[in-house]
């Protein structure tokens, strides 16, 4: 098996290069750096299983040889980063999308798309189950990464009824653990970075919005089993666990820096008031649910920021 996976130097595709090497797959990383970092696959670099391709995948990419899966996960995704980026948060997410589902349609691959908890926008429905249709402000800030995802999902679903290309999409909820970027300007870097650093924890709003964690390991496992499913619609994979973000500082600030205080920061544009995701589809389809929890998970990330910490 051939596996070819965009954004692999990022934080969950370095995760994926793993696993699939693990798997006994030959894995082709291909990844422009804008938002990863080399040193996030350099342990994987010496496996003669492994390459490393440096392309920007909103333009064409001619691969040499088989390929069996495409495994899309390219793009920014913090809201810091596509807020950075917006022109190439929407080039990726619509014409690397397009460009690498031709390559999947020219090798008879296997597609899975990376998409997002965004395409729900600021829900009406809570929790969000695959079925419901997003509230999202196409104009607002977020809306380059939101909409880029939504045109990414329904442009798979046409190569799917059109040209039959063997598709996947995996919604996936915030998700966290080692190789996420100190600055990366998410919740969990910036309050374990402060922590450590004896700062102030910033909570934006009141913090009485919610999100709900999934450690990255549970995430790969469920990707893992989509990829071997033959399910064509939508799945959302995430931890259901929920939690205010003012409570979500309060944990890290016990684990990490009991002294800090907790600062209050305006509220982004359009930041959402609440994420779950309802994860039946995965429960009965994938035989899948998260196994670490949120304290297990916190503590096993923060060994990896102590070191970041460490090193300035
Ligand atoms: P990340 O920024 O660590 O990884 C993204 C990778 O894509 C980076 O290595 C970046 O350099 C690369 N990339 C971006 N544009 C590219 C381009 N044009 N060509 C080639 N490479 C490009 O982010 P992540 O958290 O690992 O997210 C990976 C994927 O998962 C993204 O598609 C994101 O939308 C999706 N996702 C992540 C989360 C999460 O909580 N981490 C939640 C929902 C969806
Ligand atoms: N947030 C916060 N302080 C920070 C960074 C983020 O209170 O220093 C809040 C943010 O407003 C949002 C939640 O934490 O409500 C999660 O933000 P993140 O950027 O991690 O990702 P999102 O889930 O919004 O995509």
């Amino acid at each position: 098996m051939r596996t070819l996976i965009t954004g692999g130097a990022g934080f969950i595709g370095s995760h994926l290069c793993e696993r699939f090497l693990a798997e006994g797959h030959d894995v082709l990383c291909v990844d422009n750096l804008i938002t990863g970092r080399l040193e996030n696959i350099d342990h994987l670099r010496p496996n003669p299983h492994f390459a490393f391709i440096g392309h920007d995948i909103s333009h064409p990419l001619k691969v040499e040889g088989p390929v069996d899966n495409v495994l899309h996960f390219a793009s920014p995704a913090s809201p810091v980063d596509y807020l950075k980026f917006p022109i190439q948060t929407l080039k990726v997410g619509s014409l690397g999308t397009h460009n690498m589902l031709g390559l999947a349609r020219a090798k008879k691959a296997r597609y899975l798309l990376a998409s997002t908890s965004e395409v729900y926008g600021d829900p009406e429905v809570h929790p969000q189950r695959e079925e419901y249709w997003g509230s999202v402000n196409c104009v607002g800030v977020r809306g380059c990464y939101d909409e880029a995802k939504r045109f990414a999902e329904a442009i798979v679903m046409a190569y799917h009824r059109t040209h039959g290309v063997d598709t996947r999409i995996v919604r996936i909820f915030n998700t966290y653990g080692t190789r996420m970027r100190l600055d990366d300007g998410r919740v969990l870097p910036n309050f374990m970075g402060q922590a450590l650093r004896g700062e102030p924890l910033t909570v934006y709003g009141d913090g009485s919005q919610t999100r709900s964690f999934c450690f990255v390991s549970d995430l790969v496992e469920g990707i893992w089993r989509l990829l071997q499913s033959d399910f064509h619609e939508p799945v959302n994979l995430g931890n259901p666990d929920e939690v205010t973000i003012l409570q979500f500082a309060e944990e890290i600030r016990a684990l990490a820096g009991p002294g800090c205080s907790i600062e209050f920061r305006p509220l982004p544009q359009d930041d959402p008031k609440v994420r779950q995701p309802e994860i039946s589809r995965a429960r009965k389809l994938l035989g899948w649910e998260p196994k670490v929890s949120r304290a297990d998970g916190l503590r096993r990330t923060l060994e990896h920021f102590r070191a970041q910490v460490k090193q300035g």
